[in-house]
């Protein structure tokens, strides 16, 4: 019976002429020539780290290439779904120009634009509370007394899971247009931005 303990092998610094990426995932590995079949096999190489002296990069004959191929970027497997923007863009400087153009923001406005026009009623409406020590009613500033809870909560979950979910995005896509006036104002007040 053979009872050699096989050590692993010795990790040594590579020169930079020995090294060359894989084809398949493109990192760095190192050809080495196997003792026992005579054939080629590639291992990896780490770069070592000790600054400040040149890079080292390091490889061992035990370190078999792990090879896991970048996935094809003309077959990704979710389709990426890009944010798009919508802009807000008075035609004019009237208040009703202004109205329209928060509306039709609103109509086109993605999730985290939703979330970020909640959030700026919302801010308002706690500053409210906080000076009046109660939900505050007729003063037009936040939410109004039936939207303050609902809202309220909404806001609060968003904030905790980074996102309006399923049908609060409709819920507060039509909310807010109750609120152009005062989404205008808070733009225009530098509360929040497009
Ligand atoms: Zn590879």
């Amino acid at each position: 019976m053979n009872s050699t303990v096989q050590h692993p092998a010795q990790e040594y610094v590579v020169n930079q002429a020995q090294l060359s990426f894989c084809r398949s995932c493109q990192k760095l590995i190192v050809w080495q020539v196997s003792n026992r079949t005579g054939k080629r096999y590639p291992t990896d190489a780490k770069e070592q780290m000790n600054p400040p002296a040149p890079v080292r990069f390091v490889t061992s004959r035990t370190w078999f290439h792990d090879c896991v191929p970048a996935p094809s970027p003309q077959l990704p497997l979710l389709p990426p779904q890009p944010v798009i923007l919508a802009v807000y863009s008075p035609s004019g400087p009237s208040k009703a120009a202004k109205m329209r153009a928060m509306k039709s923001f609103l109509d086109q406005a993605s999730e985290p634009q939703l979330r970020l026009a909640l959030t700026a009623i919302f801010n308002r409406q706690t500053r409210t509370e906080q000076a009046h020590d109660v939900t505050s009613e007729h003063n037009s500033i936040g939410f109004t007394g039936s939207d303050a809870e609902i809202l309220s909560n909404i806001h609060k979950a968003a904030t905790k899971y980074k996102g309006l979910r399923g049908k609060q995005v409709d819920l507060i896509r039509r909310k807010m247009k109750k609120y152009s006036r005062q989404l205008v104002a808070a733009l225009e007040g530098k509360e929040w931005s497009i």
